[in-house]
């Protein structure tokens, strides 16, 4: 199987054993060349393998493949469209976010790899999932950030790896989940923009960074 493809179900795989989807919830792609290929639509994820990735010419949208693809399948062309960097999308539905966020509130750097990683994470309000709305209101802040919650639904990653999009994922969640913990235990305290700055700063950061950026 190609690198690309390996990929992919390796991480589709541990979207799945690490909750961050349920049932066939969520989506991923990964760009080869002038091509994507995504997972299917209405997949439990553990279950795409070989040839159910669904191949897609970027600049077309011409569909190449038998199976339907990801219903999000604009929202992940129009990430790679606006930004040639990007290399793989994520699209999950992890409690914490979906629940911070759906609160009305940001999630807040309360520890170190979250602010060193992911330097920038937006918010858009609903949109209905699977239309051009959708598509559109990611397109509009996703070639600046790495991490785009979405209101009562979930979240999109992005990096020039999947891993990279993945540990993208994982932080955006592990940060959601001790900010919510910490309010139900009292009043969370944050780091503040100068120990975010510091942090980034870090070289063993920077070298911990670049590594997620190198394919496995
Ligand atoms: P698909 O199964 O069509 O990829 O849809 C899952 C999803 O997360 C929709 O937002
Ligand atoms: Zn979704």
């Amino acid at each position: 199987m190609a690198q690309v493809l390996q990929e992919l179900s390796k991480y589709a795989e541990k979207l799945v054993d690490s909750g961050l989807v349920v049932g066939a919830g969520g989506n991923l792609s990964a760009r080869d060349g002038e091509y994507m290929y995504i997972s299917p639509s209405g997949f439990d994820l553990k279950e795409v393998t070989g040839e159910r990735w669904v191949k897609v010419e970027i600049e077309s949208g011409k569909i190449l493949s038998d199976l339907k693809p990801s219903s999000e399948l604009e929202m992940h062309l129009e990430c790679f469209r606006k930004d040639s960097n990007i290399k793989a999308v994520l699209h999950a539905h992890p409690t914490y976010s979906v629940a911070v966020s759906s609160a009305g509130k940001e999630i807040p750097p309360m520890f170190p790899d979250y602010p060193a990683m992911v330097k920038r994470v937006s918010y858009i309000d609903y949109v209905i999932p699977t239309t051009n709305l959708i598509a559109e209101a990611v397109g509009e802040v996703i070639a600046d950030s790495q991490s785009v919650v979405m209101r009562n639904h979930g979240v999109l990653t992005v990096g020039s790896t999947v891993k990279e999009a993945y540990f993208y994922m994982q932080l955006t969640e592990e940060a959601a989940k001790v900010y919510a913990i910490s309010s139900a235990v009292g009043t969370p305290r944050t780091l503040t923009e100068e120990e975010c700055d510091d942090l980034r700063n870090l070289s063993a950061e920077t070298y911990r960074s670049s590594l997620l950026k190198k394919q496995q």
